[in-house]
Parts: structure tokens; C-alpha cells; sequence
């Protein structure tokens, strides 16, 4: 009997024990990913749920809660609601929507989501369990837009200028040509003939008709709100054809010799094999590709306001035009055609070693070498508006260095892909090359823009 009461206790001390072990091992790890604050009408549930033997994990559990009134959203021993997927062995992922699909109830305001997730163990004699409750605000009233200024015309390869409101204040606007999003501005602060436009709704945006898109592409004015509702209104637009100029370009050993080491010397973007014309196909194509996309990837340091001034943009006048926007090009080497491509910029000459000015004023982003471009300038002017000079010999301005227009940046040269000296000039909307040739017509900035404006701040925004 003794023996019985000390063996007893033992048992009672063992198992007293280990429940006080596995109270100390891990509990799930729960991770709401998605939404991060907001709900809106379609908004994706992610949530991912780590514990060592996951797949054992057990009850499972996600509810909305809004009002007092709670909705499950998922539950492992209710299936159909949500999907759950295992992510390795120490991890499940449950996905679902939340919406008015799944909420009939949900309401604009506050609410919500709470996650419990359990793990059995001492061969399911005890649980570890964790709650997570996330805050969550919903939003189901759509963003509005609507368009103020009228008439917009856009050339093939060219840019045109918008106004318009957008509310609520948040939301996120612009326009969105085919599939390429072109971001809008607040144009509250902006001076257009002295007066300032205060109207914190009213957006301006640039957008362009790309070279290569068709000229019927769909456009609109979009905007989305951060619980990811839309909103998007059309506007009257006509858009012009521009012919592109055909052109041939002759290759031969001499300038495939001066150029195709000096270029791979300058990079690592590619490592061709090959004769001089088979790295040169390389160069003209990939690299041309790789240089466009970091290119591009200045656009999102463009600034939110207009930093130019005087508004027409320095024309080069004193150089002569030996390759204009979007010619085709074929270049011939020994007689036969080996490649294509579509020269975006201006090629201008003038006598070697010409200082070269900014265009306007506006910020230095890049002053380094770029590939095909040899050593190049990329100058931000706001509002997504940038401009790139290239094949300098020297370089006399630094990244971040505010500069002012026909300020010099350095002399002309022909680094990277250049025939002779002379300077490749393009205009840039949101990273995408258009036709510099507006920026330097009075008359198109009065009418695209200026007059837009004016529109705004004559009472005419209603
Ligand atoms: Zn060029």
C-alpha cells in the first residue's frame, strides 16, 4: 500500500512534470500578411501559421469581427471556407477573401480579424494555443475621379497633359495608357499666371502614346484607394500618327573594333562570346535592354512638383539633327542586314568636345557610364519628367546635384555606341523614352499645358 502511494506519486510528479515541459514548448507563430490596415469590397485574407509538425495543428480558426458580431472566415473543422495549404512541414498558409462576398454584413469602419491556432501536445492531452487579433479598418465606398481640362491631343511617341480630381485625399491616381500606368500629381501649390491653385483634390498628369503602341490603345483616368477599390474616367482624346523615319546604319571592322571592347570593358550586364559583330549584336540587344530597364528605374525618384522653369526645354539649335525619334533602324555589315533596332532620342551634332547643357532645371539623378550610352546624365524635372544626354566625353555634374537650365554638364564626346561625337538627347515620362521634340515647341507647352491649368484656376473646375 505504501509502496502504491509512492508509486502513485511518482507518476503524478512525472506527469506534473511534463505538462509543465510542454507548456514551455513552442506555440503556433500566427502571421496576418495580408491586409496589412485596410478592407475593402475584394480584399485578399493571407495568413501564415508556423509550429513544428504543422500539418498536426489543430483547431484552426479565423473570424471577423465587426460590431460585436463575429463571422468565421475559416475553420479546420468546418471545410469550404478558405483554402489552407502547407508550406514545408513547419508551416500551413490559409488564404480567403474578405468581402461582401464572404461578409454580407460588412461595413465601412473599424474591425477585426482574430486567429486562433492550436498545437496538440503529450499525445493531444494538451494544447498550445494563440490568439492574434488584428485591427482592420473597412472602406467600401469607391474613390471618385472626374476630368477637368478638355482636349487632349497625343502624337504617336508623344506626351500629353491632364487635369482632373480625385478623392478621397489618399488615393492613389493617375492615368493608365493600355497597360502602362502613368502616376498623377497634387497640383495644389503650383502657380500657373500668378494664381495658386489650392484645390487639394486637383491632380495633374503627364502620360504619353509609346512609339510602339497602337494608336487606338485604350486611356483613362484611374484611381485606387489603399483597400484597393477603383474608380476610373474616360476623357475626350485624339490621337495624331507620326511617320518614323527608315535609316540605315553600315557597321564595319573599324568601329566594331573602337566600340565593342570599350563598351564590355565598361560592364557586366553581359559577357558575349564571339567576334566583334556577334558581341555587337549582343550589345545592340541586350545590353540596349538592360540599360533601358536602369533607365527606367530612375522614375520612381522623380519629384512630385515641376522643378523646371520657363517651361520650354533648351533645343540644341546650334547642332544639326542627324537622327531624330523612333527611326528604324537596319544596320548592314559586309552587304548583309544583321540587325534592327529603334533609335529612342535625338542624335545632334555640332564640333567635338561642345558643352553640353541641361535641358532645364531640374535635379541630377545619374552622371556615370551607362553601357550603349557611353558617359551619360539622366536629370529629373519632376512630375515623372526626365531627361538623358549621352556619349559624353567628360562628365561635370554629380548624382543628386540640383541644376539649372542650359547650366553645363560636360562636353560631347562619342562614348558607348557612337558613330562620331555628338549628343544623344531623349525626353522621359515615367521611364519610358517620347519624342523630345514638344519640349522645345512654345506653343505645344502653352496649349498641352499652360492652358490646362489656366482652366483650373479660372473657376472652370466644376
Ligand atoms: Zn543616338
Amino acid at each position: 500500500m505504501k509502496y502504491l502511494v509512492g508509486l502513485v506519486l511518482i507518476l503524478l510528479v512525472a506527469a506534473g512534470g511534463a505538462w509543465i515541459v510542454a507548456g514551455r514548448m513552442a506555440a503556433p507563430a500566427i502571421t496576418i500578411e495580408k491586409p496589412e490596415k485596410f478592407v475593402g469590397t475584394a480584399t485578399p485574407l493571407q495568413i501564415a501559421i508556423a509550429a513544428p509538425d504543422a500539418p498536426t495543428m489543430k483547431p484552426i480558426r479565423v473570424v471577423f469581427e465587426q460590431n460585436g458580431k463575429q463571422t468565421p472566415l475559416f475553420n479546420l473543422d468546418e471545410p469550404g471556407k478558405g483554402q489552407i495549404a502547407q508550406d514545408g512541414t513547419d508551416k500551413v498558409r490559409i488564404t480567403q477573401e474578405i468581402g461582401k462576398q464572404t461578409i454580407p454584413d460588412l461595413q465601412s469602419g473599424a474591425a477585426k480579424i482574430i486567429v486562433t491556432a492550436g498545437r496538440p501536445v503529450l499525445r493531444g492531452m494538451r494544447t498550445l494555443e494563440t490568439t492574434v487579433t488584428h485591427d482592420v479598418q473597412v472602406r467600401l465606398e469607391r474613390p471618385r475621379v472626374s476630368v477637368i481640362s478638355t482636349h487632349h491631343y497625343i502624337n504617336h511617341g508623344g506626351t500629353e497633359f491632364i487635369v482632373y480630381r480625385a478623392i478621397p485625399d489618399d488615393v492613389e491616381s493617375g492615368v493608365v495608357v493600355g497597360d502602362v500606368e502613368y502616376p498623377g500629381f497634387p497640383a495644389a501649390g503650383a502657380t500657373v499666371d500668378g494664381v495658386k491653385i489650392t484645390d487639394p483634390a486637383v491632380k495633374v498628369a503627364f502620360f504619353a502614346l509609346l512609339y510602339d503602341q497602337d494608336m487606338n490603345v485604350p486611356m483613362r483616368v484611374f484611381a485606387r484607394d489603399p483597400a484597393g477599390n477603383t474608380a476610373r474616367a474616360d476623357f475626350d482624346h485624339r490621337t495624331f500618327p507620326k511617320p518614323f523615319k527608315k535609316s540605315q546604319i553600315p557597321l564595319d571592322d573599324k568601329f566594331l573594333d573602337r566600340v565593342v571592347p570599350a563598351i564590355l570593358e565598361g560592364t557586366t550586364d553581359v559577357k558575349p562570346d564571339g567576334d566583334n559583330l556577334a558581341k555587337f549584336l549582343v550589345i545592340n540587344g541586350d545590353l540596349r535592354r538592360k540599360n533601358a530597364e536602369k533607365i527606367a528605374s530612375f522614375a520612381k525618384q522623380t519629384s512630385p512638383e515641376l522643378l523646371w522653369k520657363g517651361l520650354v526645354f533648351h533645343a540644341f539649335k546650334n547642332n544639326a539633327v542627324e537622327s531624330a525619334f523612333a527611326d528604324q533602324r537596319t544596320y548592314i555589315y559586309k552587304g548583309k542586314e544583321v540587325d534592327k533596332q529603334v533609335h529612342l532620342g535625338f542624335d545632334l551634332a555640332s564640333f567635338a568636345g561642345t558643352p553640353i547643357v541641361a535641358a532645364n532645371r531640374g535635379k541630377v539623378l545619374f552622371a556615370d557610364e551607362l553601357g550603349i550610352y557611353g558617359n551619360c546624365v539622366i536629370i529629373d524635372h519632376g512630375m515623372g519628367v526626365q531627361s538623358l544626354y549621352a556619349h559624353l566625353s567628360s562628365i561635370e555634374v554629380k548624382a543628386g546635384q540640383d541644376v539649372e537650365k542650359e547650366q553645363t554638364l560636360g562636353r560631347s564626346g562619342m562614348t558607348g555606341l557612337a558613330g562620331g561625337d555628338h549628343l544623344h538627347f531623349t525626353m522621359l515620362l515615367n521611364g519610358h523614352m517620347i519624342n523630345p521634340v514638344e519640349w522645345w515647341d512654345a506653343h505645344w507647352i502653352e496649349d498641352r499645358i499652360l492652358r490646362k491649368l489656366r482652366g483650373t484656376t479660372a473657376g472652370t473646375s466644376n
